[in-house]
């Protein structure tokens, strides 16, 4: 799309032109496709398209429409799901080759809930293996290219989602968020990127990275679409025994009604200070928080600082606690009971054959995690790190807590210290990436839902980046949050504008 041409249609639009005849389920989908087709080759967002059978659901779905059907709320709406999440028909690879010729039998219940909507999966995301990186570099597939600038990563994990959804291929994808995975990405690709409370969709169905922590949620346009999606996935789920079991609620209902009286609090740690080993924000990050800030304030917001003295262990703690929790839910790749299994050698052992098939099937990245995660559960060293690290998690929790009790609203922070880096920039540098984390990691490890929008603009080598900024709840407070979120999109009008149709190599 040119400079000039149309904002293509949001995921509640097309849903509304499907059921009015206005458009096709088939003609939606096939949009998304020529998209993608065109695109695609270049930024490496999606790693399988189902272009015939989306063609054939689309049909069918249009055939049930003529005969009087009853049209969901995303009818004939083309969406994209992150690779980390089970499709019962193609592959879910996860980006690894220890998956790469997985086919799961079932549908993840999140995907399942948006297919019975009306929606239509056109294909599958590309993600940094296992869900474990900040820039979608760690990939079987290689990387995912920032639309707005192909030199440049979109974010991670879920970058393959952001990218889709900024270069406007759909409307719609999921991504999941154990520490950041949809907010960063969300904010490096300019879009909507939604992380609800721990519990409020079901995780049966995304390979589990730290189960404590992972979370599935939408990226979206605009914040009425993260609001329609999460209605659709949000609820009880007997086959996830942690997800909540509160009644069903219509998060897009009463987004335009502002929260009144709205206290916004900006964290004295988020605008560049006290941050572990950070070297402050960079100046656009700073101008996005302040922007969001005085837009909100200009509304009649009041905007107050508050302290989180914990946040700076949030980093150090969340890479314990996920690292130990991925050593375990990764036990099972073992190349008998899941995964590729290494070609047997003569004189083998079945622990040479465990060890080959995990050393090949593994990205080095993954394996550091799991080496982390097994040693700071080792007898000896449990107390030293994985009980200390829970114990900050108690604290970053009770720091939010305190905020919001003081009466905070919501609270305003950025989605990373800088806009996106450069590809290869910091793939030999774990320390570095992992410090990109130091926004968003937190709210994972309290359990608390938060909402990434675009809130400003980066100039880098004369180009513009988006900027994204978070706002975070109380748990269970997604209504309140996405009534929030909507009035500061309103304020920043920033999701009218998409990544430039050409992206620049
Ligand atoms: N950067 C985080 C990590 O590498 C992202 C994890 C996630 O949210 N999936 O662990």
């Amino acid at each position: 799309m040119s400079a000039d041409a149309p904002t293509p249609p949001t995921a509640l639009d097309l849903a509304a032109a499907v059921r009015d005849g206005r458009t096709t389920a088939e003609r939606a989908v096939r949009d998304a496709l020529d998209r993608i087709d065109a695109l695609n080759p270049r930024l490496n967002a999606f790693v399988q398209v189902f272009a015939e059978r989306a063609i054939d659901d689309a049909r069918a779905l249009d055939a049930r429409l003529r005969a009087g059907g009853r049209a969901g709320p995303l009818a004939g709406v083309p969406v994209a799901v992150k690779d980390n999440l089970c499709l019962a028909h193609g592959r879910t690879t996860c980006a690894s080759r220890m998956l790469e010729a997985y086919e799961s039998p079932f549908t993840a219940t999140a995907v399942q809930r948006l297919i019975d909507a009306g929606a239509i999966v056109v294909g599958k995301t590309n993600l940094d293996e296992f869900a474990m990186g900040s820039s979608c570099e760690f990939s079987v597939f290689g990387p995912t290219r920032n639309p707005w600038d192909e030199s440049r990563v979109p974010g991670g994990s879920s970058g393959g989602s952001a990218a889709a959804v900024a270069a406007g291929m759909v409307p719609l994808a999921l991504g999941s968020d154990t520490g950041g995975s949809i907010r960063q990405p969300a904010g490096f690709c300019g879009v909507v990127g939604m992380k609800p409370t721990y519990g409020r969709i079901s995780r049966w169905g995304l390979v589990a990275f730290a189960s404590s922590l992972d979370q599935v949620g939408p990226f979206a346009r605009t914040v009425g679409d993260c609001a329609l999606a999460l209605s659709i996935m949000a609820g009880r789920d007997p086959l996830d025994a942690t997800c909540c079991d509160r009644p069903a609620e219509d998060f897009a209902a009463r987004l335009d009604e502002p929260v009144r009286p709205l206290r916004i609090a900006i964290p004295r740690q988020a605008r560049g200070g006290g941050v572990e080993g950070g070297g402050g924000n960079h100046a656009a990050v700073g101008a996005a928080l302040e922007a969001a800030a005085a837009a909100l304030a200009e509304r009649g917001a009041e905007v107050v600082e508050v302290d989180l003295p914990h946040a700076e262990h949030a980093v150090a703690a969340y890479y314990i606690v996920a690292a130990a929790e991925a050593s375990a839910n990764l036990a099972r790749f073992d190349g008998v009971r899941y995964g590729r299994r290494a070609a047997l050698r003569e004189g083998d052992s079945l622990e040479d054959l465990y060890r080959r098939s995990r050393t090949e099937g593994f990205g080095e990245e993954v394996r550091r995690r799991i080496l982390l995660g097994t040693h700071v559960l080792s007898s000896g060293y449990q107390d030293r790190y994985y009980l200390t690290a829970l114990r900050a998690r108690r604290r970053i929790k009770e720091d939010f807590d305190r905020a919001f009790e003081a009466g905070a609203s919501a609270v305003l922070m950025p989605t990373s210290p800088a806009p996106p880096f450069r590809l290869g920039e910091k793939t030999d540098d774990p320390l570095a990436l992992y410090l990109e984390d130091v926004y968003t990691v937190g709210v994972n490890l309290a359990g608390l839902p938060a909402i990434a929008l675009p809130a400003g603009t980066a100039m880098l080598d004369g180009r513009a980046l988006p900027v994204g900024v978070q706002l975070i709840a109380p748990a269970f407070g997604e209504a309140r949050l996405l009534r929030i979120a909507h009035e500061l999109e309103a304020a920043l009008a920033f999701n009218a504008r998409h990544a430039p149709d050409e992206p620049r190599p």
